[in-house]
């Protein structure tokens, strides 16, 4: 783990003034626009476009993007504010957010010639929302057993494959898709490859009906002798495999703050409904038990928070953070996941039903374990950096 020194070191929740700003303005978003689509998105499993175009307006959909192309000019701190932020009302919108911001534009920034940044940075900081394609039916943790082939044709490649899982894949116009020149090359092969909507051969196929965050959409890949330019591939041809690597690195950043901000979003409904409702002549809240469950679950949040924010500050100063992204991504989803429950319990009956906000969140929390690296896998890094 790191143990390096930084010139001034600072309490991690502290924010600076200009962080201080963009958290309370997603806040104030979330509360105002997102808060009360929440039932109605869950149920229809759906994401209204035009709450889509107001997160564009609210610069949270390029946030790293430099303002040069039309973006925010921020951090990646800033990210894990606004997935927090909105995680805390609706962690689907979290991961949509999430998505485009630590996979999608963190992969163009990052592996994009200057041609390819233009083409689409650009698009994706005004209106276009991006997803990120890796898995496939049989390749999940053994993500580079992909099977989607890329085949030169002249100057371009034909992709032929199906993805799995797709976050946005109803909503997106550009597809990065990681496909593999030649399969006998193993994790050599594989490459990325900047797929837009409207391409023949391309379609978005069968949508997932979820558990939880089933307002984002997951959906299916299907290529079919889909052509694509050589100047659409990000990076370079068999090097692929880093680009997916390094930037799920980051993404799982990203889960974990789309899960502490979740689990605070429990917790707080938790606290002002134990304040409300009455048993044995008074609130549930003056009972000791309770209280002491709900002080173990804020002990619970404020160390996820810690390991998520330092993880996150380890990024933007551009120091290793492999160990401590895996630690915030485990550590996140399993408080989320206690939290939830914990909050379910607390409403009694309420906690059970669609009225009340919470077993939502108890049906959200579960990805948290799943998605960006399963928590297993996430135990197979940690152990192989502490252990050698
Ligand atoms: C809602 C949702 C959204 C998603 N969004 C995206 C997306 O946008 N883009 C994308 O590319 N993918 C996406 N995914 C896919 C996701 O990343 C995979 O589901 C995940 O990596 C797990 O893969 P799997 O489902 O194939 O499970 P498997 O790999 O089959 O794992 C099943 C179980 O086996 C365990 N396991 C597997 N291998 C090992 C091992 N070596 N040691 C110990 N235990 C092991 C796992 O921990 C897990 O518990 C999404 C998935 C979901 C459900």
């Amino acid at each position: 783990m790191t143990q390096d020194t930084a010139p001034l070191a600072q309490p991690l929740t502290l924010l600076a003034e200009d962080e201080l700003i963009f958290r309370d303005s997603v806040r104030a978003f979330a509360e105002a626009q997102v808060r009360p689509l929440v039932r109605q998105m869950d149920e229809q499993a759906k994401i209204p476009a035009t709450l889509i175009r107001q997160l564009f307006d609210l610069g949270v959909m390029g946030i790293e993007i430099p303002e040069s192309y039309g973006g925010s000019g921020g951090t990646f701190f800033h990210s894990v504010l606004a997935v927090e932020e909105l995680s805390r009302v609706d962690p689907s919108i979290g991961v949509l957010v999430d998505v485009q911001n630590t996979l999608v534009i963190n992969a163009f920034s990052r592996w994009g010639n200057e041609d390819v940044r233009q083409r689409y940075l650009t698009r994706l900081a005004s209106g276009t929302v991006g997803a990120y394609a890796l898995s496939e039916a049989g390749s999940g943790s053994d993500a580079f057993a992909l099977t989607t082939r890329a085949k030169a044709d002249g100057d371009g490649f034909i992709l032929n494959g199906r993805k799995l899982w797709i976050t946005n894949g109803n909503e997106a116009d550009i597809f990065l898709v990681f496909a593999t020149i030649d399969p006998e090359a193993g994790y050599r092969g594989i490459t990325a490859f900047v797929v837009e909507r409207g391409m023949a051969g391309f379609a978005v196929g069968k949508k997932e009906d979820k558990l939880g965050i089933r307002a984002s959409s997951t959906c299916e890949l299907i290529l079919e002798d889909c052509r694509v330019p050589g100047s659409n591939v990000l990076g370079e041809i068999g090097k692929g495999y880093k680009t997916a690597i390094e930037t799920l690195n980051e993404g799982r950043i990203g889960i974990g703050a789309q899960m502490i901000g979740l689990a605070k979003g429990a917790l707080e409904a938790t606290i002002r409904y134990t304040k409300e409702r009455k048993q044995f002549g008074k609130a549930i809240a003056e009972f000791q038990a309770v209280q002491h469950q709900i002080a173990r679950a804020a002990v619970e949040v404020e160390a996820a928070t810690l390991t998520v924010y330092n993880a996150a500050r380890l990024r933007d100063a551009g120091r290793p953070f492999l160990t401590e992204a895996a630690i915030c991504k485990i550590l996140s989803s399993e408080v989320a996941e206690r939290v939830s429950s914990l909050a379910v319990n607390l409403f009694g009956g309420n906690g059970f039903v669609k009225e009340y906000p919470v077993e939502k969140f108890f049906r959200d929390a579960k990805i948290g374990q799943i998605y960006e690296g399963t928590s297993n896998l996430q135990l197979q890094t940690i152990a192989k950096q502490i252990m050698g």
